[in-house]
């Protein structure tokens, strides 16, 4: 197939099965082809009406600030760039459109309460370099916000600037170090790393110049303690333990874990983006977490995957929350301050106070559920997961099969072996049938791994559904029928795109095509 320098098909592509033929345009149905904003937009198009330069002002009021060459800024009117987006967004998956089974990412239901509330004027409008008295109100929902972070996790601080669960991690490792430095000791060089990690865990460490070590894993799932006991000393500054973690298995000996870690000397750094599977049920504090971020997108439902930015909040122990970054909200004398200078903090997360408009998302969410509800969250969220793995079982092989798991329900790909299909043929057959693949090849500990994540917001039927389709597509690959598989999907916008390329040589930048070429067609 020719490409564009954009590394684009320069004809659609079409996706042809069994007796499905070609379409002459490479739509398919209502679905229309959608080429690039630059190459839909002219320079002879515009969506608004800019008033006339007022006299007396011009170019030379810019000095040698006049831009030289135009801004190649695609022009388009407004229906043009409406239906660009929404056809876009059809070639996509969304939460609005069906369950969205990502183990570990936790796509769940957003509210539309949530959206109203976020949307109104004293939220939505307001500016962080306002005076802090004109926003007395924001400051106040972050402030209780905080409240209930740290009441739902028994940890007495909280940072709330960081902007997603990486920033998070990154913001907790920054106050280790910091704790660390402030007792003068410089030997902690290690951070321990469980296998079954979340790639996030191990670049974090990394990031902030720690040497990574991997601890081994029991064959159930866990912790090997042994091996962690083996491999803390005084060289270690943390430990990041997911829970529960990347295996959807609650870590049995977490306050071993915490114990041993602390006797070395070092902290015991939480990964909280699966707090949805325990909220209102365990206090992560209780357990011996010294930090642990929490995902708002995630447990707390405010959208994220490509329809809003994260949230990442970070509690903190006794002996780490000095060292939290600044700005944060303070009572004062004459209501909320916000503190912008200590000598303690290890620095900054972020310009201003974090997501403001997923804080109000977050709140909404808890106050519309209260403690109650939350805990039932919870519940909810390991029920179904649990009646997807008791359902599939029935075709599939459970990585661990003994006990119950919790929020996600964890398959390896034995029970594909001598069909010809492997884990992401099976993917793709799954987008053939109008569903999103559960996450595929993570945690990595598990041969061929798929990891689903229902969530609580899925009704009975809706799971039915899935494990309806899953169970027939599972009895088509143990009959033989590889094909359906090996070259889905067939119905998709876009069939199999070549991921290496794609990562290893991005092409980020869109370039006009030459001149020359443009002439020549
Ligand atoms: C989602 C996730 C993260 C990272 O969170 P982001 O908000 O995507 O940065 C880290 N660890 C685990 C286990 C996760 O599921």
């Amino acid at each position: 197939m020719s490409m564009l320098s954009t590394g684009r098909p320069t004809r659609p592509e079409t996706a042809v099965g069994a007796g499905d033929p070609a379409t002459l345009t490479g739509a398919r149905g209502l679905l229309q082809q959608e080429p690039l904003i630059f190459e839909l937009g002219g320079w002879d198009k515009t969506g608004v009406d800019l008033p006339p330069v007022p006299d007396g002002l011009g170019a030379d009021d810019l000095g040698d600030l006049v831009r030289s060459e135009p801004i190649g800024l695609p022009g388009l009117s407004e229906p043009e760039a409406v239906r660009h987006y929404v056809r876009l967004s059809q070639q996509n998956h969304a939460i609005d459109l069906a369950l969205y089974p990502l183990g570990s990412c936790t796509m769940k239901h957003n509210p539309r309460l949530n959206e109203k509330l976020a949307r109104l004027p004293g939220f939505s409008d307001i500016h962080p370099l306002q005076p802090v008295s004109t926003v007395q109100g924001a400051l106040q929902l972050i402030d209780e916000l905080a409240h209930w972070l740290k009441t739902l996790t028994g940890l007495p601080a909280v940072a709330m600037t960081p902007k997603a669960g990486a920033h998070g991690e990154l913001c907790g490792i920054l106050a280790i170090q910091a704790a660390h430095r402030a007792k003068g000791d410089a030997a902690r060089t290690t951070v321990l790393v469980p296998t079954s990690a979340h790639g996030t865990n191990p670049a974090t460490a990394a990031f902030v110049g720690y040497q990574v070590q991997e601890i081994a894993q029991t064959a159930d799932g866990r912790v090997d303690l042994a091996d962690l006991e083996a491999k803390l000393g005084p060289h270690v500054a943390a430990i990041m333990v997911t829970n529960p973690n990347t295996c959807g298995l609650f870590e049995r000996d977490i306050r071993e874990i915490a114990r041993l870690t602390h006797a070395a000397g070092a902290f015991f750094y939480c990964d909280g983006a699966n707090f949805n599977a325990i909220v209102g049920r365990v206090r992560p504090g209780d357990l011996g977490v010294d930090a642990m971020h929490i995902n708002l997108h995630k447990t707390f439902s405010t959208p994220h995957g490509g329809g809003g930015p994260g949230a990442g909040p970070v509690v903190l122990s006794q002996a780490l929350a000095p060292f939290a970054p600044i700005p944060y909200v303070v009572h004062g004398v004459d209501g909320f301050e916000l503190v912008e200078a200590d000598a303690r903090a290890f620095g900054r997360m972020s310009a201003f106070n974090g997501q403001m408009g997923m804080f109000v998302r977050a709140y909404a969410y808890m106050l519309s559920h209260g403690a109650d509800g939350l805990r039932q969250v919870a519940e909810d969220a390991v029920l179904n997961a649990n009646y997807v793995k008791a359902r599939l079982s029935t075709v599939m092989t459970p990585a661990f099969p003994d006990g119950p798991c919790m929020h996600e329900a964890l398959f390896d790909d034995r029970w594909l072996e001598g069909t010809g299909v492997t884990t992401l043929d099976f993917a793709k057959a799954m987008i053939d049938e109008g569903f999103h693949p559960m996450t595929m090849y993570f945690p990595l500990v598990v041969h061929g791994a798929m990891l689903i994540e229902p969530t609580e917001t899925e009704s009975k039927a809706e799971l039915d559904r899935f494990c309806d389709m899953v169970i027939a597509l599972a009895a088509a690959a143990r009959a033989g029928d590889a094909a359906r598989f090996t070259g889905a999907p067939y119905h998709a916008p876009r069939r199999r795109l070549d991921e290496t390329q794609a990562a290893r040589r991005p092409r980020l930048k869109w370039t006009p095509p030459a001149p020359e070429a443009v002439a020549a067609e």
